[in-house]
């Protein structure tokens, strides 16, 4: 996780300046990077504290406290926080009370970054081999991309980044409908509060340089590759920064030290 992130933070340094990353010219001196640190224990951290309220499942008790917890932490260390709430109708007619939240450093800079992940987990372990009815406790799925940015956020606290940037935590992504469902078929099921975001931005006219979201980034031996959608649609954005990690797929499990794999 360490080595993705170092390069996530290397690319906000110098993926805002007109530079390329990498220069063709190889006899050119070479520009010096300052790459602020990452804690990877705090980010492990971050994920324990996320976890242990439980599945983060909408309109529970647990997605509600990590809500709060979310949003006084991110209040902690951005400039602003915005809570974007909406009733999300799911593919089996529940009404999901979710929240995007929207957390920013240098609000008021044209030049923006957008960083996201999504902080809901799946109700249920459909894609599991037993259990499949029970909640996932989303460590990785879920869990450890929002982690990542909680430490983004605590690091930039300490040194503010050059551009504006905004982490968009995102809700009621993964309560899609599963392959084997009663209901019928709602196209788009996953994915609802981005696409309740992309309708309503929180800002007008709201524009983003780039963007990067991170999820399931905290596999063991995670393997990144490039993410088709990504490739489909801003190529050149994925070749010019080597690597856009965009809902990255690992199939690894995630584990806590001295307890059982997830
Ligand atoms: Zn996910």
């Amino acid at each position: 996780m360490k080595k993705i992130i170092l390069i996530l933070l290397s690319l906000l340094v110098q993926g805002c300046g007109n530079e390329p990353a990498v220069k063709k010219n190889t006899s050119a001196p070479k520009k010096v990077v300052e790459v602020p640190s990452f804690n990877s224990d705090s980010a492990y951290d971050f994920i324990a504290k996320q976890v242990a309220f439980g599945p983060r499942v909408p309109n529970s008790k647990a997605h509600q406290a990590c809500g709060e917890y979310l949003i006084n932490t991110l209040n902690r260390y951005c400039d602003t926080v915005i809570v974007q709430k909406a009733d999300l109708t799911a593919f089996n007619g529940n009404v999901l009370k979710s929240k995007n939240i929207i957390a920013s450093f240098k609000p008021e800079r044209a030049k923006r970054v957008m960083l996201c992940a999504h902080w809901d987990t799946r109700p249920f372990a459909d894609q599991a081999e037993t259990n499949k009815n029970t909640p996932i406790e989303g460590a990785n799925d879920g869990g450890s991309g929002v982690a990542v940015l909680l430490e983004m956020a605590r690091q930039f606290s300490i040194k503010k980044p050059d551009v504006g940037v905004d982490i968009i935590l995102f809700d009621s992504e993964d309560y899609g409908q599963p392959d084997e469902s009663e209901y019928p078929r709602m196209q788009h099921s996953y994915c609802l509060g981005s696409q309740y975001w992309a309708q309503n931005l929180h800002k007008p006219n709201y524009f983003a340089k780039y963007g990067i979201l991170l999820d399931m980034v905290g596999g063991k031996e995670a393997v990144f590759t490039q993410e088709l959608t990504s490739m489909t649609f801003a190529e050149k954005t994925v070749k010019k920064f080597g690597i856009l990690l965009l809902h990255l797929v690992t199939v690894d499990s995630f584990c806590f030290k001295n307890q059982p794999c997830y």
